[in-house]
């Protein structure tokens, strides 16, 4: 069984974003720059499938600029088999991404896709359910448990109403949630092996996808500044407040 596993190139979650000075982005020029969390989480999963001896391959796929190669090269100190790198400058839309995939897909002919249930950069979460529309296969969300076997991945997923276990035929396209698993520690000498390794090159020119442009950014800006805490004594000075002060009770 082989696994294809995306993962996305988004800025570090612990450096602090700063919007460009015009509105027309984040600023990424010196900022550290990592693997999506969520799409960690994807890879460990795949490489424990491939370890359990559900998996005999995993490949992960980016798309991006060239430095991308560093959170392939990441996946495959992992664990990941092989990498695959869609080196590209356009500002990529969910649309875009999912179609490059799509042909990934259609070359490599995984029985299971599992990306991130969303990218922390952009938020969108529409990734995975558009590759597997285009692919016409069936999909879960955000999925916190995953055993493949017979031919189908039985999942669960956390919903407002509870626990939600489904049954997929493969192949499926999964996207990963938080509790799916902990993803384990690179370890130095992994990422040593890894760099030796070769990452496939393509574009999308050469997959036959032109990029969209759809959809346009027309401004970025900062969240609104918090206003100050104010912290009161007790209850009845809570009550006091928002009755005369307030005044929404
Ligand atoms: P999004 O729909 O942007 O929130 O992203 C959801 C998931 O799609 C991510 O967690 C990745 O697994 C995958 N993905 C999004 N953008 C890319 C990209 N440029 N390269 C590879 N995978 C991506």
């Amino acid at each position: 069984m082989k696994i294809l596993v995306a993962v996305k190139r988004v800025v570090d979650a612990n450096v602090r974003i700063r919007v460009k000075a015009d509105g027309s982005g984040v600023e990424t020029a010196n900022a550290r720059m990592s693997m999506n969390p969520f799409d960690e989480i994807a890879v460990e999963e795949a490489v424990k499938q491939k370890e359990a001896g559900v998996a005999d391959e995993v490949v992960a796929v980016s798309c991006g600029v060239e430095k991308a190669q560093d959170v392939l090269r990441t996946a495959m100190a992992i664990g990941a088999d092989r990498a695959i790198l869609i080196k590209t400058d356009a500002v990529l839309t969910s649309l875009a991404v999912a179609k490059l995939l799509k042909q990934i897909a259609d070359k490599e002919q995984p029985d299971l896709v599992i990306l991130g249930k969303q990218a922390i950069d952009d938020d969108a979460s529409q990734t995975g359910p558009m590759l597997a529309a285009l692919m016409d296969v069936p999909q879960a969300t955000a999925i916190s448990s995953l055993t493949v076997g017979d031919g189908t991945a039985t999942v669960t997923r956390e919903t407002d109403d509870g626990q939600e276990t489904l049954q997929l035929q493969l192949p499926a396209v999964v996207t990963a949630d938080l509790r799916l698993n902990e993803p384990r520690y690179v370890t130095l000498p992994n990422m040593m092996k890894a760099r030796k390794k070769t990452i496939e090159l393509t574009a999308p020119e050469e997959l036959g996808i032109g990029i969209d442009t759809k959809l346009s950014i027309l401004n970025v800006a900062e969240p609104p500044a918090r206003k100050a805490v104010q912290i009161v004594p007790d209850v009845a000075s809570l009550i006091d407040r928002l009755k005369n002060q307030a005044k929404v009770i």
